[in-house]
């Protein structure tokens, strides 16, 4: 299909939308992305036509809600090219991946003394539920520092190694640099020390293909809202041999395979890591969504996305007293920046009265604000359906107002 801009645009009817009397500018899908009418369609159809619960049922709803279950899990088992569906364990979303990983690996792999190693522009969802385990268990915490650039610096990394290190955690693409990390470089490093590997792929599954074998990583995450599918649904790929000696998240039905009041035996992968009904609703709207991107073709939506950076990074640097952080050798579609001393969250308000809406403050990743030395910053994020004149109106506005101050 070639890239249509405006046929791709009516797919989305919210982009019709005026905010304030002005056309919407949407510029916050680094939070989360708008949904093609095929999503929400998906969603209605499924409650209106074939809604039932999954797993157990032996009549014709039950079964049919189950196989679009279990298609949806295909599906994204071919999306990121795991070996087999019982390394596709549905979630809630990226933080819910990230905490069932510290918990549930946490409790068979890590012992007091063990070291952890995150990057310091994680997200708060790949540093808190470490810290819960760092008190549960005394394990330690270790920081892959950066440059300023927003680059990190792979010989500190190399150097935090030790006999001790048993994961580590870092996000494929920085939701506040954009920064692309070397993740398949950096897993190497890992496992020539014996440790694992965990991508955070809640900012890179959206905008460009990722290969699990390939990267070579022992654990990925990513939330459906982000590309393009519902809330609320979101994945867990682990290989299938960890998740193997893991054990259960959290206990109740669909997990079991028999329970007695002496001793309860778990159901097989990815069952096991999947107590209570789970959004069977939204796990098939999520594979209609994973469908929308194929269609348009991953490549394509990335060499539009790359193409809006570059020129957003051209125009906005225009901008007398605009500061772009993260300048990283390979940069997605996220430009974080203050402008002068204006506090982002002025900019953010006055921009949404010209219907531009951006994101502002400290992005969940505080470690990282500390890093950069700021309390918060403005974040322009792109996705697959904005345009070149969208980034005009978001350069004009923060023109309109800098004059203001
Ligand atoms: N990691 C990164 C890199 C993110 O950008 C986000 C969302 N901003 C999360 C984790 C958390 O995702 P969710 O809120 O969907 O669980």
């Amino acid at each position: 299909m070639p890239y249509n801009i405006e046929d791709i645009r009516r797919d989305f009817p919210i982009l019709g939308r005026e905010i304030y009397g002005k056309p919407l500018v949407y510029l916050d899908n680094a939070a989360t992305t708008q949904k093609p009418r095929c999503v929400v369609e998906a969603i209605t159809d499924e409650y209106y036509s074939t809604n039932a619960n999954v797993h157990r049922g032996v009549h014709f709803l039950s079964q049919q809600a189950t196989d679009l279950h279990e298609a949806a899990r295909e599906r994204v088992r071919a999306f990121i090219n795991a070996r087999s569906t019982a390394e596709i364990l549905f979630t809630r979303g990226t933080t819910e991946s990230l905490n069932l990983v510290a918990a549930s690996f946490g409790e068979a792999f890590l012992h007091e003394g063990d070291e952890v190693i995150l990057s310091v522009m994680e997200h708060h969802s790949d540093i808190v539920p470490w810290q819960l385990l760092r008190e549960r268990k005394g394990i330690v915490i270790k920081v892959i520092p950066m440059d300023d650039e927003g680059n990190l610096d792979l010989d500190a990394y190399a150097a935090l190694f030790s006999e001790r290190t048993r994961l580590v955690c870092a996000a494929h693409v920085s939701n506040v640099l954009g920064t692309v990390n070397p993740v398949r470089q950096m897993a190497e490093v890992a496992h020539a020390h014996g440790a694992y590997f965990l991508v955070d792929g809640a900012q890179s599954i959206p905008h460009f293909k990722v290969d699990v074998q390939e990267l070579g990583c022992d654990f990925l995450t990513f939330s459906g809202h982000k590309i393009y599918g519902p809330t609320g649904i979101g994945v867990l790929y682990g290989r299938e041999e960890l998740l193997e000696q893991m054990p259960p998240y959290q206990g109740g039905g669909e997990m079991i395979s028999r329970v007695t009041f002496e001793h309860t035996t778990y159901e097989r992968l990815p069952y096991k890591f999947e107590a209570g009904t789970p959004d069977y609703v939204g796990s098939h709207a999520l594979a209609v969504a994973i469908d929308y991107v194929e269609s348009l073709g991953m490549d394509a939506i990335a060499a539009h996305e790359q193409e809006l950076t570059r020129y957003a990074m051209e125009q906005m640097q225009q901008i007398e007293g605009l500061k772009v952080y993260g300048r990283a050798r390979q940069k997605d579609a996220v430009i974080a920046f203050n402008v002068g001393d204006i506090h982002p969250l002025d900019l953010g308000t006055l921009l949404d009265r010209l219907g531009i809406a951006i994101r502002t403050g400290h992005h969940c990743a505080q470690p990282l604000m500390a890093r950069c030395g700021v309390e918060g910053m403005a974040r322009a994020s792109f996705a697959l359906y904005n345009t070149k004149a969208e980034i005009d109106a978001l350069v004009a506005g923060i023109e309109r107002v800098r004059k203001m101050f």
